[in-house]
């Protein structure tokens, strides 16, 4: 089978970084008990533990949309609201999903600068009514890093979190890309998640390195009350667990999870200097985490496209979407950059 070519279209391109494919042959060495009484699971949930610093509850689904879905569904009643950011993936990429395992909360959508969402805007939407018509707000949920690549400060989270304590609202964060955005605030984990106030994390593995298997952590224990029998419903009960879990010991062993940050973060920057030179091209956001957006001109889009290059241009506020990841290389950077500059001319 011809390899396909490499691409920036998604983080998710990527395949599986050496260390957690390592975990998971080691993993498959015999029997083991199913449904997450394995020792593997153990050990990862300790190991994440040990990454927070503090006692949470940890479970493993198949992806983000059911980590997202399921963390919110337990957080609320049907009746109840959750809001978010306008590009959050909670609201325009899980095909109605949260409203769907929760039996009817409504996502309210507020708005802020560069994918954040801003505390005032927050306020408002959960304020403007008190009344029983209303959905009763109840989460507050961000992305770190954001639909369109940039990061929450740890002051940025504490006064999110804040706001959600005097609203009398749970906070919730998506972390698909958590790990590019500890890479740039360069701070313990425990200071954009618990500390700062995040009551449910749902923790992307996949995009950093991984196959399956996103860690749900409950940092308020008392939330992940029959968190397990959610997830059996749903079909998010993996009977081998162990090669949903054995993964993350891979990631979190030696501080591979940085190292594999790191490293798509700087490709983001080399891919974002490289493109900036090009006469005509605009960035849209700062690069703060895995992914570049740009503006170009439609025909040069579809010039780029005609060369086999495959990229989303709907994300956040449209533009060219493109992402690095923990495999991308530096022939590839020049690749693209080449291709556009010649797109450009032609
Ligand atoms: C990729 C991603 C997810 C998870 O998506 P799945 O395809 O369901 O695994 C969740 N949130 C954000 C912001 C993402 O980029």
């Amino acid at each position: 089978m011809p390899a396909i070519r490499r691409q920036f279209a998604s983080d998710n391109y990527a395949g599986i970084c050496p260390e957690a494919l390592d975990a998971l042959v080691r993993a498959n060495m015999g029997h083991a008990v199913p449904y997450g009484e394995d020792e593997y699971t153990a050990r990862a949930c300790d190991m994440l533990r040990a990454f927070f610093e503090t006692d949470c509850e940890v479970f493993f689904v198949f992806n983000g949309t059911a980590a997202n879905s399921l963390a919110l569904a337990s957080l609320c009643r049907s009746y109840h609201s959750v809001v978010c950011h306008h590009h959050a993936h909670i609201e325009t990429d899980e095909c109605g999903a949260p409203e769907f395992f929760s039996s009817g909360t409504k996502i309210l959508l507020a708005g802020g600068d560069e994918g954040k969402l801003n505390p005032g805007e927050v306020e408002d939407v959960a304020l403007r009514r008190a009344d029983i018509h209303y959905p009763k707000p109840r989460v507050i949920s961000i992305t770190q890093a954001t639909e369109v690549g940039t990061v929450y400060s740890p002051e940025e989270v504490r006064g999110l979190g804040a706001c959600a304590r005097r609203l009398g609202l749970r906070l919730h964060m998506d972390g698909a890309r958590l790990a590019n955005a500890l890479a740039t605030l360069q701070v313990r984990p425990a200071e954009i998640t618990w500390k700062a106030g995040v009551d449910v994390l749902c923790f992307g593995g996949v995009k950093n390195g991984i196959a399956a298997g996103e860690a749900v952590v409950f940092f308020d224990k008392r939330l992940a009350d029959e968190f397990d029998y959610r997830c059996k419903q749903a079909g998010q009960l993996s009977s081998k667990m162990r090669f949903l879990s054995a993964p993350w010991i891979g990631l979190l062993t030696a501080d591979t999870w940085l190292r594999n940050a790191v490293h798509a973060n700087r490709c983001a920057l080399s891919l974002h200097d490289g493109l900036a030179r090009i006469p005509g091209i605009r960035v849209m956001f700062p690069v703060q985490a895995n992914a570049v957006f740009v503006e170009m001109p439609r025909h040069v889009i579809e010039r780029l496209h005609g060369m086999g290059w495959r990229f989303y241009t709907f994300i956040g506020e449209g533009g060219v979407r493109l992402m690095c990841s923990w495999d991308t290389t530096e022939q590839d950077i020049n690749d693209l950059v080449r291709d556009v500059a010649s797109a450009m001319e032609g």
